[in-house]
């Protein structure tokens, strides 16, 4: 886990059960595991895949 901020947090992404998180040595990406492109311009704001996150998951920046 890092204590590195998560970019664009007013992205839609973050509420949403693809996302993904990819940490690289600087900066991490936001990375789609539902559609073809997997880096979607950020931030998104509406998106027909769209599938909510697990309400459960607090702290979701490792997933
Ligand atoms: S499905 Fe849409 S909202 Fe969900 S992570 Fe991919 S681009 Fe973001």
């Amino acid at each position: 886990m890092t204590d590195r901020a998560l970019p664009f947090p007013d992205s839609l992404c973050h509420r949403c059960a693809e996302r993904r998180v990819v940490a690289g040595a600087r900066s991490s990406f936001l990375l789609c595991s539902a559609g073809e492109d997997r880096y979607p311009r950020q931030p998104v704001v509406t998106c027909p895949l769209f599938r909510p996150a697990d309400p459960a998951v607090t702290d979701d920046r490792d997933r």
